[in-house]
């Protein structure tokens, strides 16, 4: 029997958890509250922690966990930027993640974001709701014809890539380990990363957060961005210099922008925060503008990527508790 903390636990989780580990061989601990230095003590008696986007696995923590025993960071999401691998590596803590789950599901959430972005349908729903019918302020463009740039051919860019080139659009793409013959398929074209600025009308990010790519998008991308582009970000908020992104929305250069990630997100995103004043001022900036959409990180969110986000969760505990391998490509450090 393998005892799991599950940390930053909502009810969809848990119900996905428990779905695909029918049967004996978790002893599951789900917590609400996140993964910190100062709560990884709660983790006391379990050989494994189960953590998401939000959890903060620094040294600090990772040390804490190894010296209550804790063999295993299982995190259900694919990106790691948020667990220090070397402190893991040097405590002999094993890191798994979710290499692959549904990237249909984040891909049509970063397409709902610019289609309802370019056609102000979130105004639209508000305005009908009270009986304001005018038209006025709602005008877009059509996407057919138009140029998107997509920042990293991974699972998901690709996607996005395929439905927008459905749409009628000519696609650009950069990403420093290019795949041509996928490209040539689908009639997307390589290009480098300032053409992609110049010539994009909708300019979408599915790259991973490191050190690299670490505003990503900046005061000068935005500049070189032309007038009147959609920027989508459904990727890690830390890609967009969000201070830049303000000053480029207050003079009226950008179309609008659609995030489902925010630079400082963690403690704000996936809270119920509707009774308290919102302490962050740029998020509070960016909600203001008519032209900006967002989410709150939820473009996994659909049945199909929760249950493979579960499955593969499960299978990794199991492995930890049988001693036998590990799901193929989840292992960060062994
Ligand atoms: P992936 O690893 O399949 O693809 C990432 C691609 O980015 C790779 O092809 C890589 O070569 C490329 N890349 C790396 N650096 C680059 C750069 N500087 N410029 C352009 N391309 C670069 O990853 P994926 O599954 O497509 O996921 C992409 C990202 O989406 C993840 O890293 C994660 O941060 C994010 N994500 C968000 C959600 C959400 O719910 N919002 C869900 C899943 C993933």
């Amino acid at each position: 029997m393998i005892t799991t903390a599950v940390f930053d636990t909502k009810p969809y989780d848990q119900e996905a958890l428990l779905r695909a580990a029918a049967g004996p061989a978790i002893d599951w601990r789900f917590q609400e509250f996140r993964l910190t230095a100062e709560t990884a003590p709660l983790a006391a008696g379990a050989q494994a922690v189960c953590l998401f986007v939000n959890d903060h696995a620094d040294r600090a923590c990772l040390a804490a966990l190894a010296e209550r025993g804790v063999r295993l960071v299982a995190l259900r999401c694919t990106g790691f930027n948020n667990v220090d691998l070397d402190a893991a590596r040097a405590l002999k803590l094993v890191v798994t993640r979710v290499p692959v789950y549904s990237p249909y599901a984040v891909a049509e959430h970063a397409v709902a974001l610019l289609l309802a972005l370019n056609r102000k349908i979130h105004r639209a729903f508000n305005r009908v709701r009270e009986l304001n019918f005018s038209l006025n302020g709602l005008v877009g463009f059509d996407l057919h014809g138009k140029t998107a740039g997509i920042f990293g051919t991974g699972k998901i860019g690709r996607i996005v890539a395929q439905i927008l080139r459905g749409f009628g659009m000519r696609v650009l793409a950069y990403d420093p380990v290019p795949n041509p013959e996928w490209a040539g398929r689908h009639g997307v074209e390589y290009a480098d990363v300032s053409s992609l600025a110049g010539f994009s009308d909708v300019l979408s990010l599915h790259v991973p957060l490191t050190p690299e790519t670490r505003h990503l998008i900046r005061a000068e991308t935005l500049e070189a961005m032309k007038p009147g582009a959609i920027l989508i970000n459904v990727s890690r908020g830390a890609l967009i210099d969000t201070k830049a992104l303000i000053q480029a929305l207050k003079s009226g250069r950008l179309g609008g922008v659609a995030l489902d990630v925010y630079e400082e997100e963690e403690g704000i995103f996936f809270e119920d925060l509707s009774g308290q004043v919102l302490q962050d001022d740029e998020l509070a900036r960016l909600l203001t503008f008519p032209n900006v959409l967002i989410t709150s990180h939820q473009a996994f969110l659909t049945h199909e990527a929760l249950s493979d986000i579960a499955r593969t969760t499960v299978a990794n505990l199991r492995a930890l508790g049988e001693g036998t391998a590990f799901v193929e490509g989840s292992v960060l450090t062994c």
